[in-house]
């Protein structure tokens, strides 16, 4: 049997999986990201996970960013121990097996177009909408990465130039706009507040919210982006309003990608995306606005379906796409 090893690597969580030619998972575990000596515990969870599979034939690692795929190194926002700290050697090592890195969204991307929302697209954009905006972009069926992996940085697209000055150090970047937390501040810079004797995030209403995939409510999303979901989905005007500010910034930025780059398909996922037809029927609204072009407004806005498998998904389609051909 073939397979590869896919392993996702985010500031909460390290995932792994044996996957096959096909996308099953023949085996996988996860633990959570250690605050130091991040290596060790990856690899526990690689030898866990390949000690009982058949051998793999590549590796593919999808890592929350800034990645720098020129030097295979990475250094994770929400891992301070791991400053330029060179992954794909060190994987490449630990298991003699080619082994191929790209950025957590991008491999989202690749996922989903792959085995999920995207499956059968020519061209796709991912959009990780959670606490920031990630993205990704597979472009004529190939995952586009670029010369250190910075491809698809779609949250820091400007869709205001007058806007307001963002985190990156641009100006009106669509994340200020639709990322959980400035929805959010948003919401309260204007005079919402969660409904009272409604603790956000709690099961009942999480349970609501999340549906339909509870799992896309990532680790570390914040309770109030999902109790803005929650007012907004009970018709609080503010709230409402905030996802649609969201919204439109999400579409100014989608019109301007699909021009750009032709892509037929949108996946958007993270955990804001499970706040469903609250996001999504704004945002098809803003685009049939915004957008001219018939192959812009042609254009398939979808909510991912694989939720946080994505990722690994996609890593395991970047080690198939590299595994075996070239050895490193
Ligand atoms: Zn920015």
């Amino acid at each position: 049997m073939t397979c590869v090893l896919a392993i996702d690597i985010g500031g909460t969580k390290l995932a792994a999986a044996l996957v096959d030619e096909a996308g099953s998972v023949l085996c996988s575990a996860t633990r959570p990201t250690p605050r130091t000596d991040v290596m060790s515990a990856l690899a526990a969870l690689i030898e866990e996970v390949t000690a009982n599979g058949p051998p793999a034939l590549a590796v593919g690692i999808g890592c929350a960013g800034p990645v720098d795929l020129a030097t295979g190194t990475v250094s994770p926002v929400n891992m301070p121990s791991w400053r330029g700290f060179p992954l794909r050697e060190e994987v490449q090592k630990l298991t003699g097996l080619p082994t191929v890195l790209a950025g957590d969204a991008q491999c989202f991307a690749l996922g989903e177009h792959w085995l999920g929302a995207g499956r059968g697209s020519a061209s796709l954009l991912g959009i990780v909408v959670s606490t920031g905006i990630g993205g990704g972009l597979v472009i004529d069926g190939a995952p586009l990465l670029g010369p250190t992996g910075n491809a698809g940085h779609v949250g820091h697209m400007s869709i205001d130039p007058y806007g307001e000055r963002c985190e990156c150090g641009g100006r009106g970047c669509v994340e200020r706009y639709s990322s959980g937390p400035n929805m959010v501040q948003w919401a309260l810079d204007n005079g919402w507040s969660p409904a009272a004797g409604q603790e956000a995030g709690s099961t009942r209403h999480a349970a609501d919210l999340a549906a339909p995939d509870v799992t896309m409510l990532r680790t570390g999303e914040q309770p109030d982006g999902r109790a803005l979901a929650r007012d907004a989905a009970a018709g609080d005007p503010v709230a409402v309003a905030a996802f649609e500010r969201g919204a439109r910034a999400l579409a100014g930025m989608i019109a301007s990608v699909a021009a750009a780059a032709e892509v037929t398909t949108v996946v958007v996922g993270g955990g804001v995306s499970a706040a469903g037809q609250v996001l999504f029927e704004p945002l098809e609204r803003a685009l049939d606005d915004v957008a001219g072009l018939p192959f812009v407004r042609a254009v398939q806005v979808r909510q991912s379906t694989l939720g946080v498998r994505a990722s690994l998904a996609g890593a395991a389609k970047l080690a198939y796409d590299a595994g075996g051909s070239r050895p490193r």
